[in-house]
């Protein structure tokens, strides 16, 4: 059986977000890129996490690591009425820390599209 995509499309892994980490497709829209950065996570790749967000919030270097990923509940994805290159993406993820303890985070990132790509600009946690 095909390996399930961790985004929590349902999808495979093969056809959902992985072609979008290697590079082979450009996330259609803020949701995708957002369940391919958890993915990404998932995965501790940092290569793509820095690729997908925007230099002026960017950081040098992520510590990734430590967290046991759980799952994702995208809960609400907003396009910007006044700008069809803003939108916002409010999500839950689950996971377990590294002394085993369940958490929470729930956030409210913003993206912006730049020459076609859209990138992860900042995020209120709530
Ligand atoms: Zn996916």
């Amino acid at each position: 059986m095909a390996l399930p995509c961790p985004c929590g499309t349902g999808d495979p892994y093969a056809e959902c977000c992985r072609p979008l980490l290697r590079g082979e497709r450009e996330a259609t829209d803020a949701s995708a890129l957002m369940r391919s950065r958890y993915t990404a996570y998932v995965r501790e790749d940092e290569r793509y996490l820095l690729c997908t967000w925007h230099p002026s919030t960017r950081p040098t270097a992520l510590a990734l690591g430590g967290q046991t990923w759980l799952g994702l509940t995208v809960a609400a994805f907003v396009m910007d009425p006044q700008d069809p290159a803003r939108a916002t993406v409010t999500f839950t993820a689950l996971w377990r820390d590294g002394e085993g303890l369940p958490r929470t985070m729930r956030e409210t990132s913003r993206f912006v599209r730049e020459g076609g790509q859209w990138l992860y600009v900042d995020g209120d946690v709530s």
